[in-house]
């Protein structure tokens, strides 16, 4: 079963990002190889789950759909769980998560969420129920002097989002645009760190809303976690 809710919620995770999702789009971001992408795709087509348009474009069926929202909605509460009652770092969930999501029952899924006090957004800023009721933009958006915050990061390249932790651009961090480099060139923004100065390519991978839209975020660091006095162990 694994393979099969791999597949169905990397393709609801590519559609919810506005990204066109192809075999190589999949076994790109899912390290697997083209063939083996394009025989379990093959599969999936005929067990109805997914149809694949003219121009190699695929598409969730309306059977496919509610096992890929089921899978990714049980993803994103285990990436809650490690880092809201774990202490886990944000940057370092997304793969954890897929060890352990399908292991999880309908019945720990509810007390999971309940555990959790029903989340709507993991902690990469992806909702859990269907509705965003965030307003996002691209980061690139902004203009000069406007004050956004960081509402959803991709994790679609999970070696990103620890270089974006390490240079300050996390999940409800504030930014103000302070310059857009022309001829597509770099963006500055000043960070809760200072200015922080980052490319086209990585700024495509963050979303930014109205910083009173970004509340939902900061209680995950005082989880059980920081109740229980959990610290991270320091790098040597
Ligand atoms: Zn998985
Ligand atoms: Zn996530």
């Amino acid at each position: 079963m694994r393979g099969v809710e791999d597949y169905l919620q990397q393709i609801k995770r590519l559609e919810e990002l506005g990204q066109r999702c192809t075999a190589t789009v999949l076994a790109q971001t899912l390290g697997v190889s083209l063939p083996s992408a394009s025989e379990m795709l093959k599969r999936l087509a005929e067990e109805g789950y997914l149809e694949r348009a003219q121009d190699g474009a695929i598409h969730l069926t309306a059977h496919g759909r509610p096992l890929a929202h089921m899978v990714l909605r049980r993803h994103r509460l285990v990436e809650r769980l490690l880092t809201d009652m774990l202490g886990m770092p944000w940057h370092e969930v997304h793969r954890e998560a897929h060890r352990l999501e399908h292991a999880i029952s309908s019945r720990v899924e509810e007390h999971l969420a309940a555990a959790l006090g029903y989340p709507e957004y993991c902690p990469h800023g992806h909702p859990i129920c269907p509705v965003d009721r965030r307003e996002l933009r691209p980061l690139e958006a902004l203009q000069s002097g406007e004050r956004a915050a960081v509402a959803q990061i991709s994790e679609i390249s999970e070696e990103l989002l620890a270089y974006l932790d390490q240079i300050g651009i996390r999940p409800a961090t504030v930014l103000t645009m302070i310059e857009a480099a022309p001829f597509d060139g770099p963006l500055t923004f000043e960070g809760e760190g200072g200015l922080v100065t980052v490319g086209r390519e990585v700024a495509a991978h963050v979303r930014v809303c109205d910083p009173a839209q970004a509340g939902w975020i900061n209680n995950r660091a005082t989880g059980i976690a920081g109740r229980l006095g959990i610290t991270e162990p320091q790098p040597t």
